[in-house]
Formats: C-alpha cells, sequence, structure tokens
C-alpha cells in the first residue's frame, strides 16, 4: 500500500531525504505556497501540495509522502523521474554548454533531427520550446504553402482557411489555440486566427462538405488527449489524407500527447498506411526539458527559407543532447514493447473493473495513454486517488486520464489496479440527479451520504 509507509526500492541517498523530510514537518505554510498564493497569476487551481523529487515511476511531496505517479506531468515524464542516463547527460551537458544560438551549429541538433527523422518517416525538422509554439509554426508551414508559388502569384487566391476538429486541444498561443474547439478557452481572447472550421470528430461526411481549394490544412490529434483520449478512425484519417493531397492542403498531425512512444509505436500514425506532411511533438522529447518540434516532408521544406521562421531557444546544445539521450533508451530499453505489454495488461485490469462498476462507461486508449470515461464527475475520484498516494488526473469533468511512464513494471500496473479499485469503491460521488446507479457491486454506505454534497472539481482537471 502507498501513503506515508515507508517508501520500497529507492536509493539510499533518496530514502535519507525522504526520511529527514518525514521528520520535519510543516507546521506553518510553506513559502512555496505562500508565495504562489501571493506572487502567481491564477491561472490554475491547485492541491496544496509541494512535490519536491521523484525516482522512477514515484514522486514525493515535502512531508515524505510517496505517490505512484500515473499522470507524468502531463505525458512529459516518459521515463519516470531522476533516470540515470538524463540526469548524467544533464551534468555532463550542462558544464559544456547549455545555449549557444541557432546562427551557428551545435553537436546535438543534427543528429537528433536525424534520429527524429527515422522514427517518424518524415524528412527535415524544426526545434521549438512547446507544444503550442510548434503548433503555430506548423500552421504558418501550412500558410505559407498555401501561398501561390512565383508562377502562379496574383492567378490563384492563397489557401487560407485551416479544418481542425471538434473536441481538439492543440495549445494556448493564438494560432494553436484557434484551432482548439473549447469554448471556454477560445470566448475571452477572440477574435483569433481567421479562416478556422471545426468538422465534427471522425464524421467523414462533415469533412467531406467542409473541404474545398482554399484549405491550406487539415490539423488534427491522431489521438485527442485534453478532449477525453478519443482515437481517430482509419477511415477518417485515410480520407483526410486523400481530400488533402486532392486539395493541395497539408495533413498535420498532433502527437504532442500520444507521439514518441506513447502508443507503443513511435507514432500514433504509424498504425494507419499513410502519413502526415507535418507531425508536432514536444511533451516527453527531452525527458522534461521544454522542447517541441516540427516535423515534415521535403516538399513542404523546399518552401521555406531563412528568415521566415526562428526561435532563441529551441534546439540548444544541452536539450538535443537529452532529446537524442531519451529516443536512445527508448530504443536501448526496448521500451515500445514495455508500453505494448503493459498498455494490454493495463487495459486487461481496466476492463475487469468495468465489469464490476457500472459508473465506468468506456476505455479508450492504448499502450500508455488511457481514458476512463465514468458516468459521474471525476474529481471526486482524483481528489481521493491524491489522499491515497495516486496521481492521475480527469480531462473533460468525466474521464479520467493514466499516462503512465513507458518503463512502468508489472508490479506497479498491478499497484495500480488495485489502488483504482479501491478509489472506485470508497470515494464518496456525486450521482447526477437524474442518475440510477445499478452498480454490480454494493455501493459503500459513505456513497448515499456523500450524494448530496456537491464535491469541489478538482484542482487536477484542467
Ligand atoms: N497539443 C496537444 C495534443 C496537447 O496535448 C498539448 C498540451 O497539452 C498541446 C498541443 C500544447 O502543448 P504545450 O502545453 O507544450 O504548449
Amino acid at each position: 500500500m502507498m501513503g506515508k509507509s515507508k517508501p520500497t526500492r529507492m536509493s539510499a541517498s533518496v530514502a535519507r531525504v525522504v526520511r529527514k523530510r518525514s521528520a520535519a514537518k510543516p507546521t506553518r505554510p510553506l513559502p512555496a505556497l505562500s508565495d504562489a498564493e501571493q506572487f502567481l497569476l491564477p491561472t490554475y487551481k491547485r492541491a496544496s501540495i509541494v512535490f519536491t523529487h521523484g525516482l522512477g515511476a514515484y514522486v514525493f511531496d515535502s512531508t515524505g509522502k510517496k505517490y505512484l505517479d500515473f499522470l507524468g506531468g502531463i505525458a512529459v515524464n516518459a521515463l519516470g523521474h531522476a533516470h540515470p542516463r538524463i540526469v548524467k547527460t544533464i551534468r555532463r551537458e550542462s558544464a559544456r554548454a547549455i545555449h549557444l544560438s541557432n546562427l551557428f551549429h551545435n553537436e546535438f541538433q543534427g543528429p537528433l533531427a536525424r534520429k527524429l527523422a527515422e522514427w517518424s518517416g518524415l524528412d527535415r525538422v524544426f526545434f521549438a520550446n512547446s507544444g503550442t509554439e510548434a503548433v503555430d509554426g506548423a500552421l504558418k508551414l501550412a500558410r505559407l504553402c498555401g501561398h501561390p508559388t512565383d508562377g502562379a502569384a496574383g492567378k490563384k487566391p492563397a489557401k487560407t482557411r485551416i479544418l481542425a476538429l471538434q473536441n481538439s486541444f492543440h495549445g494556448r498561443t493564438f494560432g494553436a489555440l484557434s484551432v482548439t474547439a473549447t469554448e471556454k478557452y477560445r470566448a475571452p481572447f477572440e477574435p483569433l486566427v481567421p479562416g478556422v472550421e471545426f468538422v465534427t470528430f471522425n464524421d467523414v461526411a462533415d469533412l467531406e462538405a467542409k473541404v474545398d481549394e482554399r484549405v491550406c490544412a487539415v490539423i488534427l490529434e491522431t489521438i485527442q488527449g485534453e478532449g477525453g483520449i478519443y482515437p481517430v478512425s482509419e477511415k477518417f484519417w485515410e480520407r483526410a489524407r486523400a481530400l488533402a493531397t486532392q486539395h493541395g492542403a497539408l495533413l498535420i498531425a498532433d502527437e504532442i500527447q500520444c507521439g514518441l512512444g506513447r502508443t507503443g509505436r513511435y507514432f500514433a500514425y504509424q498504425k494507419f498506411a499513410s502519413k502526415p506532411d507535418i507531425a508536432v511533438i514536444a511533451k516527453p522529447l527531452a525527458a522534461g526539458l521544454p522542447l517541441g518540434a516540427i516535423l515534415t516532408n521535403n516538399a513542404v521544406a523546399a518552401r521555406i527559407s531563412p528568415g521566415l521562421h526562428g526561435t532563441t531557444f529551441g534546439g540548444g546544445p544541452m536539450i538535443c543532447a537529452v532529446a537524442l539521450e531519451f529516443l536512445n533508451i527508448v530504443e536501448d530499453q526496448k521500451l515500445l514493447e514495455n508500453i505494448r505489454a503493459r498498455g494490454a495488461e493495463l487495459r486487461a485490469g481496466l476492463e475487469e473493473l468495468k465489469a464490476k462498476f457500472d459508473l465506468i462507461k468506456e476505455i479508450r486508449g492504448e499502450g500508455c495513454m488511457f481514458g476512463v470515461e465514468l458516468a459521474v464527475e471525476g474529481a471526486p475520484f482524483v481528489a481521493e486517488a491524491l489522499k491515497r498516494g495516486l496521481l492521475m488526473n480527469c480531462t473533460h469533468d468525466f474521464t479520467i486520464r493514466l499516462l503512465p511512464p513507458f518503463l512502468i513494471t508489472i508490479a506497479q500496473v498491478r499497484e495500480f489496479l488495485q489502488l483504482f479499485e479501491k478509489i472506485l469503491t470508497e470515494t464518496p460521488r456525486v450521482v447526477p440527479a437524474a442518475e440510477v446507479f445499478s452498480s454490480k457491486t454494493p455501493l459503500p454506505a459513505a456513497m448515499s451520504a456523500a450524494a448530496t454534497v456537491t464535491a469541489s472539481r478538482s484542482q487536477l482537471t484542467r
């Protein structure tokens, strides 16, 4: 079991730190909390917990409490925490050169681009600093390609329309926000980039109705992440690919959350027969350091020339060395196999829970990316998990999202499933007024008492 018991299987140095911190429990509010309260922009509702460090699939808070991390920094910590090869690379390269400039070459950017080209089947790479920035860059590339080339200039109008999907999430900067469907993220900042239209998710007929010669890009998440773990269907993907080609538009796959191994394939789109023109990646790429990338083919790359796009920080030497090490670790440790095997165990376990609990409506996803859709709000379950030493979050109110690290073990999958079952059984929950529960397991007494209590929305939801 989790909780404040002495952590198992950790290095002596981490155990020492944990013991020291457990012994010195804070009696006053931690400055980290009071300063945050006073000085940070209130962009997140956060739990009053200060996390201090992690090791493998576990993180520890300032009281020494240990948590099994199935959130992974929202799909970032694919190697868990403090992976020795990542620590070693950061130590080595930070003592050499953290930043140089994109006016010069560094030792790692080219080799990292080569490896990403090999993984993706695409040809060229641009390094950015985050997912949203990679999406904005990809949209710029689409607009650039939509402008008629010299010979046709003046004869043909520029292609400026962009098709995105309902329920999408692509980021918070203006370009990425413009192709993000969720109204509450968009509305306060309108007007956004013009020319964007949303297609009903996986609806081929709607796509066909909305595509035309003025479209320069169709952008989609191969598996929608924030939207609740919804995979694009093969039929929709292949039709989007064919229509994009037919109309001279680019197909952009946002693989920021689902790419780089999370599905047990290098890229989620590799389950389909065709490739996108552009794939954008970020989250796990530099093992927790901020790095995004735009991957594209030679035809798109031929349209770009020096000065059209750039960044100060993107692709610095240290961060690229770390990203290269991340990709090498995935290969050396055969993590794709582990992701597929553990993902199958996780799914089997979740399906068993679904058979026991009527409140589980659907399990979606694969590999190290699952959505457990509940019939009730997920926030109380996330809060209960936190109390019991399990990190996970809830997206779109009803979907518990699970993003374990790629090196998750069989034992940790079991540990999660046992914890999750307890959480499902014992969490007081809010029953929607119209909902009649017919749980196959008897409802705990606490539940009926709690049914009238309105649970506060979790700090771990967005
Ligand atoms: N695209 C997808 C699919 C994402 O999940 C996210 C972040 O959650 C983004 C884009 C934005 O990435 P970032 O937060 O690094 O800007």
